[in-house]
């Protein structure tokens, strides 16, 4: 594996917090995503055994999924100087704090509230030691997501936009609003950049980003071929979510949460006309059962890994 420069450290987390890069030099700590709320603590942790005593300065989020920006609120009690930069598509949905236009209500996830100290857009950089760190804007995954590229070491941080294994579900479809094509996009322009090597929002870093590429696009192309199949993923990865959240749930209390969340009824709706609400989340379930990413015990669901 490609060694990071001094300076940077990647914290792999899991797959209900996302993965954090801590970027320091002797004046400076900025974190580059701060993982999901319930993990604020352990964050917070993994910060502090790298910086000892001296505080974070900044946080800088590539996108305000709530596996992405959860931990923005402990890490700013905790260090009370704390600047946080936010890409600027829901800035002001942050002022206000507007967990609707936040996509919180309809992804049925938590996020607490945090407030920012400005906004990072296309272009705009930041300086850490000799590095110069450049965001991106890689919409698709999110229309608002940015990567982060430090050309010397050719080093991309490429949150849910490029894993080792495909990219994030791509939420603007589930609203009925094309964005595939923002995928394929932002996948050329990773292509363009030539990074050496990855660290991604969620799995371990890579360094075969060709590799990576062809797996992408090869996973758009059969997304772009079967909208069904897409939405099939985005509903089974919101519900894989919440089982990681809760590790276990009772299947009535699992459709009860569901049917609050916007997005699973959006699906339902256009994709499973055949079969009621509570009947088509234990089809999902059954789903994930069969992948190994649950368990049906009776009327519980429990989360497996
Ligand atoms: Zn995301």
């Amino acid at each position: 594996m490609h060694k990071l420069p001094n300076g940077v450290t990647f914290f792999e987390r899991g797959w209900l917090s996302s993965n954090n890069v801590l970027i320091q030099d002797a004046d400076q700590a900025l974190l580059v995503d701060t993982g999901h709320w319930t993990h604020a603590n352990q964050t917070a942790s993994l910060v502090a055994s790298v910086l000892n005593d001296r505080p974070l300065t900044a946080v800088v989020n590539t996108h305000l999924h709530s596996d992405h920006c959860g931990g923005n609120a402990f890490l700013q009690s905790v260090y009370p100087s704390l600047h946080t930069f936010i890409p600027p598509g829901l800035a002001a949905f942050v002022d206000d704090w507007d967990a609707d236009a936040l996509t919180y209500t309809a992804t049925g996830q938590h996020c607490p509230t945090f407030s920012r100290s400005g906004s990072l857009s296309n272009g705009d950089t930041f300086t850490v030691g000799h590095s110069v760190w450049q965001a991106h804007s890689a919409p698709g995954h999110d229309p608002h997501s940015l990567v982060f590229f430090q050309e010397d070491d050719g080093i991309l941080i490429s949150a849910d936009a490029l894993w080792e294994n495909g990219f994030g579900v791509v939420f603007p479809e589930i609203e009925g609003v094309d964005a595939f094509d923002e995928v394929q996009a932002t996948l050329e322009i990773i292509e363009q950049l030539k990074p050496k090597i990855v660290l991604p929002g969620h799995g371990a870093a890579f360094t075969d980003v060709k590799g990576a590429l062809a797996r992408a696009k090869s996973r758009l192309a059969q997304f772009r071929g079967s909208a069904e199949k897409h939405a099939m993923y985005a509903a089974k990865v919101l519900l894989k979510f919440k089982l990681l959240d809760v590790q276990r749930i009772k299947y009535l209390d699992l459709c009860a949460w569901a049917n609050a969340a916007g997005y699973l009824q959006l699906l339902q709706t256009k994709y499973a006309h055949a079969s009621d609400f509570d009947g088509w989340v234990l089809d999902l379930c059954k789903s994930l059962e069969k992948s190994g990413a649950c368990a049906i015990n009776e009327q519980y669901i429990v989360n497996i890994n």
